[in-house]
C-alpha cells in the first residue's frame, strides 16, 4: 500500500518566492511493522551482512549510572507479543484478562532483569536502505554502493545510542551472515525497534525558520504579506503568529526520512561542521520517535481515513516503537566530501 503525504495546504514557494532556491527533496520512509528480510530496505529488520565480515561492536566503555533491570532483546519482544495478544484478546472479548497466568510468569521472569553486560556489545540493525527503493540517497561521491546500512549500540553514549554507517554494493554479497550476533541488554525497550517495512515517498521542504535570512523570517512573520500573496485561500488559523503556519505544514516533514532539511526542536539551529574536515554537513537520516503529532497534517491521506492499529500505551504513531530523549529525533548528519569522515549525530 503507497502511503501519500496530502498536499501542502499552500505553495509557499509562489507566496514568498525568495524560498523558492531552497527547496530540498526529502524522501519519508513511512516505516510500518511488517517482516523485513534481508532483501528488503526497513527499519529494525535483517541486514543482508557478508558473512566474511566481523560484525559491528560498541567496544566504548558502557558505565552503569543506575540499578535498573535490564532486558534483553528477546525479553523486549516477549514483552511487545504478550501486549499485542493482550490487545487481540480484549477486542474480541472485553472481559477477557489483561495477561494469562502464562504471560504473568514469563513478564514476572523477565523483570528479574539481566545483568549489566561487560565487554564489547554487539550491535543491533536500525535501518537499510537499498538505492533501488531510495533512489536519491545520497550516497558517497564516485562510489557503486547501492545499500545503506545504520547499526546503533544499544546503550547512552551519553545521552543517546551510538550510530555505526556502512555503505556497501549489494551484488557483492554473495555469502550473507545468516545468525547476526545480538547485544545481551538493552539499555531501554526503546532502543529495540520493531521490524518495519518501508513505503518511501519523496516530498519537498524548506528550511527551518530560524535557518532563513531575517528577510524571509520578517516577510513570513507578516500576516499582511501571507494575506496578500495567498487571498482567499488562507484560512483563518495561525493569525498571532504567521510563521507558525510555515513551521507546523510547510517546512519540514515529520517521521523518519532520508535527505531534505535538519528538523529543529530541542535547540535553535547551529553549525554542523565535519569534525575532520570542517565542510558543513548534510542530512543523511532522521530516526524519528513519532511520524507525525495527533493534529498534524503530514498524516498519510490512506491513514486518516483507515488509521494503522497502534499498540496500547505507545504515542501516536510510534510504529517503530523507538523512543529518543522522550520524543525527539536522532538525525544523523554526513559530509560530502568523504564517506570516510565522522557522521554527526544530532538530537532534535
Ligand atoms: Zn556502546
Ligand atoms: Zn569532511
Amino acid at each position: 500500500m503507497p502511503y501519500t503525504t496530502p498536499p501542502r495546504p499552500l505553495d509557499v514557494a509562489a507566496l514568498f518566492p525568495q524560498l523558492a532556491p531552497l527547496a530540498r527533496t526529502a524522501t519519508r520512509l513511512h516505516p510500518r511493522p511488517g517482516s523485513p528480510t534481508p532483501h528488503d530496505s526497513s527499519v529494525g529488520g535483517p541486514l543482508l551482512w557478508p558473512a566474511n565480515e566481523p560484525w559491528p561492536h560498541c567496544e566504548a566503555p558502557h558505565k552503569q549510572r543506575r540499578a535498573k533491570p535490564l532486558l534483553s532483546p528477546d525479553d523486549v519482544r516477549a514483552w511487545r507479543r504478550h501486549r499485542r495478544a493482550s490487545e487481540e484478546r480484549r477486542r474480541l472479548d472485553p472481559q477477557s484478562p489483561w495477561a494469562t497466568p502464562e504471560e504473568l510468569a514469563a513478564e514476572k521472569q523477565i523483570l528479574t532483569g539481566r545483568p549489566w553486560p561487560e565487554g564489547p556489545i554487539a550491535m543491533l540493525p536500525i535501518a537499510q536502505l537499498y538505492l533501488r527503493d531510495v533512489p536519491l540517497l545520497p550516497r558517497p561521491a564516485q562510489s557503486e554502493a547501492d545499500l545503506l546500512q545504520v547499526l546503533w549500540c544499544p546503550f547512552d553514549h551519553p545521552e543517546h545510542p551510538k550510530t555505526a554507517l556502512f555503505w556497501r554494493s549489494a551484488a557483492t554479497i554473495t555469502k550473507p551472515l545468516a545468525t547476526p550476533p545480538e547485544p545481551s541488554a538493552v539499555r531501554f525497550e526503546t532502543y529495540l525497534p520493531e521490524p518495519c517495512l518501508l513505503t518511501p515517498e519523496t516530498v519537498t521542504e524548506y528550511p527551518h525558520y530560524l535557518e532563513l535570512s531575517q528577510e524571509l523570517q520578517e516577510q513570513l512573520g507578516d500576516l499582511g504579506q501571507w494575506q496578500a500573496a495567498a487571498g482567499p485561500a488562507l484560512d483563518s488559523s495561525y493569525q498571532i503568529a504567521p510563521q507558525e503556519r510555515y513551521m507546523d505544514m510547510l517546512s519540514t516533514a515529520p517521521g523518519w526520512k532520508i535527505g531534505g532539511w535538519s528538523r529543529w526542536g530541542l535547540t535553535d539551529p547551529i553549525p554542523r561542521p565535519c569534525p575532520e574536515c570542517g565542510r558543513d554537513t548534510e542530512p543523511l537520516l532522521t530516526i524519528a520517535t513519532t511520524e507525525w503529532d495527533s493534529s498534524d497534517s503530514w498524516i498519510p491521506e490512506e491513514e486518516q481515513t483507515n488509521p494503522t492499529p497502534l499498540l496500547p500505551g505507545t504515542a501516536p504513531a510510534n510504529f517503530t516503537m523507538i523512543d529518543i530523549a522522550s520524543g525527539y529525533d536522532l538525525q544523523l548528519h554526513t559530509c560530502p566530501a568523504s564517506p570516510n569522515h565522522p557522521h554527526i549525530e544530532l538530537v532534535q
